[in-house]
């Protein structure tokens, strides 16, 4: 008796989420030191020369406290 064993190997395609977050630059409001941010930041993002708050996490899309000068992709 043959026995086959034919396995049907689904090829899963993994999609890749759609990004639907970008880096953003910041600027401080208090110093003017520009930097990038994530614009879903799970964490505090403060200022590398001043320390002032730049962002903050709310669970979704950060809060943006300083001031956006450009969105990258
Ligand atoms: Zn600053």
């Amino acid at each position: 008796m043959l026995t086959e064993d034919i396995r049907r190997v689904h090829k899963k395609k993994r999609l890749l989420p759609i990004p639907n977050s970008r880096f953003i630059k910041i600027r401080c409001k208090n110093c003017g030191n520009e930097q990038i941010t994530f614009s879903h930041a799970s964490m505090r993002v403060r200022c590398n020369v001043c320390n002032e708050l730049l962002a903050e996490p709310t669970g979704g899309k950060a809060k943006i406290l300083g001031e956006i000068v450009e969105e990258l992709e």
